[in-house]
């Protein structure tokens, strides 16, 4: 049975941001979750240390999410909401707009968060169309971001190894660079911070003219490695939005619902976005659920005879769907009845203790953290910070070993993730991070004596 499914993955399956070769040599097919670990179909056991890809909140089958999913599946399963709407879709999006930035007041529904993002950048363009400016066409990316995989958000996006490739597809956009602390010059966090400002204020007034909106992560640069903004960096950026009316687009998908231990990571420099996608954690890493927030003053410039052709034309099939609005009201509802935020918050301190302790690995270059969303950079020289070359793939090879030793992550070149379930406790970051330095001591020794 467990030889045969394996079999039928190979000759089937086609893994999301997988060379299946790689998947050929080490193939896992899981089977259960309880709480933060899952387990395979040979009954091995493995913490989720990246939640399942950044989603999951409570851990697995949490009893209050399962019974929420059977209990909207006595009703209905789904309906449109193409000119309709259903009850669990309307009070989610009333409970979204409580909980997110006051300005925000409008919700459209997706079912990812690169669907939630091409949906801002729509709503963006068409914003200035619909209000008299269409000279306001461009958009202004941050360079390493990333905002998911379909064609326009991938054009906003700028991770070389995912995008370089889909080059000829992309629309152009301008970029303005982040403040990458660790490999930048002066190692000061507010003279990055303040450069990298003056850069984007060149660019804004020299084409803020053309420019519809600026796309950035919140606080936290995900795929690009984990990279934490220095204080003062996006309220800077919004700053200059206003400055130079340009619409502010947040992508809140990997940061939103606790993760950096605020409900969104913008809460943290009071940022307030004219557009903000979240995804993620939204149905505690249940169901395909994402949303596009955004204010009443891009609303209205939709809102109109239809003879005027203002309307937003764009849907999914499944937008709204009963199941995962349904959970994603079951998942607010725990956050406020078991403190997820405050948790969160007060674990960070713990984890951070515990990430800082391996600093004293010989290649453990830079450590990384907000609240539950942490990185450690490897390197091959720490003095110089020289990074171990691509093809010895060091991130790709600690996580096999992790894998073996019991916990799954997923690497970002060599950029180790940790991203466990926000309700972990003192006892399972300690455990998971035991793993990761013993993964990292193993691998890296290796990969110095060999020389590979
Ligand atoms: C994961 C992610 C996305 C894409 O979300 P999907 O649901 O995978 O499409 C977008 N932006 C950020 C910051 C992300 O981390």
């Amino acid at each position: 049975m467990t030889n045969d499914l394996i079999e039928k993955s190979k000759k089937h399956l086609w893994l999301p941001f997988t060379q299946m070769k790689d998947y050929d040599a080490d193939p896992l097919i899981i089977e259960s979750g309880a709480g933060i670990k899952v387990k395979d179909i040979d009954g091995k056991e493995y913490y989720d240390g990246f939640s399942s890809v950044w989603l999951n909140v409570h851990g697995h089958r949490k009893k209050e999410l399962d019974e929420a999913i059977k209990k909207q599946l006595e009703k209905i399963a789904h309906s449109t909401l193409l000119g309709m709407t259903n009850i669990p879709a309307t009070e989610l999006a009333e409970k979204l707009v409580e909980i997110s930035p006051a300005n925000l007041t409008r919700v459209f529904y997706s079912d990812s968060g690169a669907e939630a993002m091409e949906i801002a950048l729509k709503m963006a363009f068409q914003y200035w169309a619909n209000s008299d400016r269409p000279e306001k066409q461009k958009f202004v990316a941050m360079k390493n971001g990333y905002h998911g995989d379909t064609i326009g958000a991938v054009s906003v996006g700028s991770i070389g190894l995912f995008h370089q490739v889909y080059g000829p597809l992309m629309f152009e956009s301008y970029q303005a660079p982040i403040p990458y602390v660790y490999r930048s010059e002066t190692d000061d966090p507010a003279a990055c911070r303040d450069q990298c400002l003056h850069k984007l204020e060149q660019l804004l007034q020299e084409k803020h003219h053309e420019v519809a909106a600026l796309t950035i992560e919140s606080l936290v640069q995900g795929a690009a490695g984990m990279i934490v903004m220095p204080e003062g960096f996006l309220a800077g950026v919004r700053n200059l939005c206003t400055k130079y009316d340009v619409l502010m687009i947040v992508d809140e998908v990997a940061t939103g619902f606790g993760r950096t231990g605020k409900m969104f990571a913008c809460e943290n420099e009071h940022v307030q976005p004219d557009l903000m996608a979240v995804g993620k954690g939204i149905t505690g890493g249940y169901l395909p659920i994402a949303a596009t927030l955004t204010t009443e003053k891009v609303y209205d410039a939709f809102y109109d005879d239809y003879e005027n052709l203002k309307t937003l034309f764009h849907g999914h099939s499944y937008t709204g769907n009963q199941l995962g609005c349904a959970v994603a009201l079951e998942n607010l509802r725990l956050f406020e009845s078991e403190r997820i935020v405050d948790h969160v918050a007060e674990m960070s301190t713990y984890v951070s203790a515990q990430l800082n302790e391996l600093y004293a690995l010989p290649h453990v270059g830079d450590v990384r953290q907000l609240g539950f969303m942490c990185g450690i950079e490897l390197v091959q020289d720490k003095e110089t910070k020289t990074p171990f070359a691509f093809e010895q793939r060091i991130g790709y090879r600690v996580s096999l070993k992790m894998r073996e030793l019991g916990m799954l992550t997923r690497p970002l070149g060599n950029v180790i993730v940790f991203m466990p379930p926000l309700v972990s406790t003192k006892a399972d970051v300690q455990a998971m991070v035991a793993i990761m330095k013993e993964a990292i001591e193993i691998v890296t020794s290796e990969a110095f004596h060999v020389g590979v």
